[in-house]
């Protein structure tokens, strides 16, 4: 992709939910945006940060929220607790800092065509709406995750929520393949504040003037065309956004990382054959217990094949308190022999797109899913919560491109499921590799001149240049 530098004297502003998973596709978009001619303004939070720095052609707006990376406000394990807050805290420096934006603009002779804001920020849609300035919702998520959040309410009246754990098994028949263990929540004493933030969620959306999707039409047309007709809004599904965004050339997979990337596993990895690693990657925000721990690290190290593992700080939970170190047990890491990397934070995409990487034994966050379809690395899911229940079976069950765990994590399970991946000889594996290849053929048309996301992305341009400058 081209970056065109003469601007178009349209200005639009952009504000990410501060997490990594929703800092990194609201990003990509920018860039997108920014080859099309469009100014861009991101407003952020001061909790978790993009870096400016990496973004010298885009406008940053810091505000004030009051988060501070010590304080247990800003705990992942708080996480819908976290969400609220930066709803309410931020309505005031947010509505202050658009006016001043709109208001620069016009002193600079551009106009502030809209705002696009991630469908979690729901509180933008009642500010947009006091400056009659359209709002563009960015849903960093996939559709399949999207049409369970939109029914919640009826799945809470046919008794499927709260589950029972009688009930884990069963499918949900509005909603198929998806059992109801697979539903998207997450675990918290308060449920009721959870079923209110995903209403908000979703009449935010209704509310707004369209939707971006991080998605492909040949990935998700189904779930895509169920909540066309519910929203009967405009949806702009123009993802892969990271494939396109990193031909820029202003972007790279490191930009918008809030932490470093060891580079020195790219360097490992060059050491060992095709195919032959599994990397292992949780995201940013899953956490698991010091056994499930030891679990997954006795069974990579059984199953004899090389594996590069994120592990990072906070990631291990025991007795409710974070271990500073990893706690693998004595003499672990030398009976590896060189085996095993062990990083606190990887160049994912990097990472997967090197020819070393057989499998992603991955957390299946939207982010991460996606770009293991586009390096078309077969994956193994382990999910944790919210959509990521819902991706992890959209992978092993519709697109069957990985296989899940299906109950507790144990070492021999872990074996059975990576040697079935990585070594060649097993039918089930050797088909999920066509499978994945074959959707990742299928991304990458997306974006060539004629496919599906091009031409949505067209479509998205002439519609933020419709809406009409106000005097
Ligand atoms: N990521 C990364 N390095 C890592 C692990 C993850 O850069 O070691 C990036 C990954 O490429 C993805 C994002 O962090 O873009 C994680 O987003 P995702 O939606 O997969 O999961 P979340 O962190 O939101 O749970």
């Amino acid at each position: 992709m081209r970056m065109e530098k003469q601007r178009n004297g349209v200005r639009l502003v952009l504000l990410p939910l501060p997490f990594q998973g929703h800092i990194n596709p609201m990003l990509h978009l920018a860039n997108i945006l920014y080859s099309k001619g469009f100014s861009i303004t991101i407003i952020h939070t001061t909790f978790n940060s993009p870096n400016p720095l990496n973004y010298p052609h885009f406008t940053f707006c810091p505000i004030q929220d009051g988060i501070t990376t010590q304080s247990d406000d800003s705990s992942s394990l708080n996480l819908l607790h976290l969400i609220i807050l930066l709803n309410i805290r931020c309505v005031t420096p947010f509505r202050d800092m658009l006016a001043k934006v709109i208001s620069d603009a016009r002193d600079n002779k551009e106009h502030v065509a809209c705002l696009i804001s991630d469908g979690l920020f729901y509180f933008t849609q009642g500010v947009s709406n006091t400056f009659e300035l359209p709002r563009i919702a960015l849903r960093e998520g996939g559709a399949s995750s999207f049409v369970p959040f939109v029914l919640f309410p009826l799945l809470i009246d046919r008794g499927y929520i709260p589950i029972q754990d009688s009930q884990l098994e069963e499918t949900v028949t509005e909603i198929p393949p998806l059992k109801v263990k697979d539903l998207p929540l997450i675990d918290t004493k308060e449920p009721e504040k959870y079923y209110k933030e995903l209403s908000n969620l979703v009449e935010g959306t209704k509310a707004s003037c369209g939707v971006i999707w991080n998605s492909f039409e040949d990935l998700e047309s189904s779930p895509l065309s169920y909540l066309r007709q519910e929203f009967q809004i405009p949806f702009f599904p123009i993802g892969p956004f990271h494939k396109y965004s990193s031909s820029s050339l202003s972007s790279s997979s490191s930009s918008s990382s809030l932490l470093t990337q060891d580079q020195s596993c790219i360097s490992w990895l060059d050491r060992h054959k095709p195919n032959s690693v599994i990397y292992v990657s949780f995201g940013s925000l899953a956490a698991i217990t010091a056994a499930k721990f030891l679990e997954i690290a006795w069974g990579l190290a059984s199953s004899m094949h090389p594996f590069l593992w994120v592990i990072r700080k906070g990631m291990v939970i025991d007795d409710g308190k974070e271990c500073l170190d990893p706690p693998f047990p004595a003499g672990f890491i030398d009976n590896l022999e060189g085996r095993g990397y062990i990083v606190k934070w990887a160049p994912q995409q990097e990472v997967l797109a090197h020819k070393a990487v057989g499998a992603f034994w991955t957390h299946c966050g939207w982010n991460s899913t996606l770009e293991s379809i586009c390096e078309g690395v077969p994956m193994i899911c382990m999910p944790f919560f919210t959509d990521q229940k819902v991706n992890a079976r959209y992978v092993s069950s519709v697109w069957k491109i990985g296989v899940q765990f299906e109950g507790e994590v144990k070492r021999e399970e872990v074996v059975k499921m990576i040697r079935g991946l990585i070594e060649g000889n097993n039918k089930e594996g050797s088909q999920i590799r066509e499978r994945v290849l074959d959707l990742k053929e299928k991304a990458r048309v997306s974006w060539n001149h004629g496919g599906s996301s091009y031409t949505y992305l067209d479509a998205l341009v002439n519609f933020i240049l419709s809406f009409e400058p106000k005097r």
